[in-house]
């Protein structure tokens, strides 16, 4: 009996001399591509995030919000009206395609044959990637004024440009969002009421997570202006957990209110013709997979059966 209890041990346990993300690919969970915070992710990876996005969606309907599932993908003009130019111009990314004839094939395969840069040769196209899920919904109420208030369960790919050997830190993430959009005070309390839901969710699978008041990573000098107001006015709340192998504790949800930006940005009317306000709780699907397996061991099909049972494993 000792003997197999120390055997199982030492199966799950995280070996100190492997990074995390040298365990994760050892154990068969994700896999490198060759480009940092850019993974493939295997089947027993991918059955321990489905079971967190799930979890998540079995919560929300019962708020009966509105599922959707964002490609990773959002429309130019929608970026556009987004903070995220001003504010994150280092985290964006865009969709450029070839659109030129055969002269300019030509030129392109023999850059490319020659090693030489050849994307320059590729133009704009009117797509940007998605840096964080609730940018899709937006557009949605603003389309259909005094509808609302609109409560969204959204997930998807998300893009942000932070290439990290954390494996917590990818640029390609599944993040999965509850997001309401209508009245002040409906947005405040959506914010309250998720944020202590999703941190019961997160302590139900055995995470031991902190709140901390926070801000975005706003770019530059005036960035920092940014993020000492959002500091001050309480806008953000992340709840943080050690995940070993990682230098600083990690966000795994975090909790924003938006005020009426992204309602004065899109054009998004209340029911009584005010500017809506908005708030979300996002959940870092991949980081919250990570910090489990990070946790409870590398082998899913070893961990208790209560959170096998949570995640239906
Ligand atoms: P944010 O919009 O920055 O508040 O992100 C929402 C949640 O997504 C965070 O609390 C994290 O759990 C997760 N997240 C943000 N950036 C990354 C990243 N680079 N890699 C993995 N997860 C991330
Ligand atoms: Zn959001």
């Amino acid at each position: 009996m000792v003997l197999h209890t120390m055997e199982t041990a030492k199966a799950t346990e995280v070996r100190p001399t492997r990074t995390l993300l040298d365990q994760l690919e050892d154990a068969g969970l994700l896999l490198r591509t060759g480009v940092d915070g850019l993974y493939i992710r295997t089947a027993a990876y991918q059955e321990v995030a489905d079971g967190i996005d799930a979890m998540v969606s079995r919560w929300a309907a019962t708020l009966h919000a509105t599922r959707l599932h964002m490609p990773p993908l959002i429309p130019r003009t929608s970026f556009e009206r987004t903070n995220y130019l001003e504010s994150f111009p280092d985290l964006m990314g865009s969709v450029h395609v070839f659109a030129g004839g055969e002269v300019e094939h030509r030129q392109l395969l023999q850059r490319a044959t020659r090693g030489h840069p050849w994307s320059e040769l590729l133009q704009p196209s009117e797509l940007m990637l998605e840096p964080a899920v609730c940018h899709g919904v937006y557009p949605l109420c603003a389309r259909r004024p005094g509808s609302g208030p609109w409560l969204f369960d959204v997930s998807g790919h998300c893009f942000r440009s932070e290439p990290s050997k954390e494996p917590t830190r990818l640029q390609s993430f599944l993040m999965h969002e509850v997001v309401y959009v209508g009245e002040a005070a409906g947005a405040e309390a959506h914010r309250d009421m998720a944020l202590d839901r999703g941190q019961a969710l997160l302590e139900s699978l055995g995470l031991e997570v902190a709140a901390v008041p926070a801000s975005d990573p706003f770019f530059g000098r005036v960035g920092n202006v940014l993020a000492a107001s959002q500091l001050d006015e309480q806008l953000k709340t992340e709840l943080v957990a050690e995940v070993p192998g990682n230098s600083r504790p990690t966000a795994l949800l975090s909790a924003n209110y938006h005020r009426d930006h992204f309602g004065r940005s899109f054009g998004i009317e209340t029911t009584v013709g005010e500017l809506a306000h908005s708030a979300c709780v996002g959940f870092g699907v991949d980081r919250i997979a990570i910090a489990l397996l990070a946790t409870q061991g590398l082998d899913p099909s070893r961990w208790a059966p209560s959170l096998r049972s949570l995640l239906r494993l």
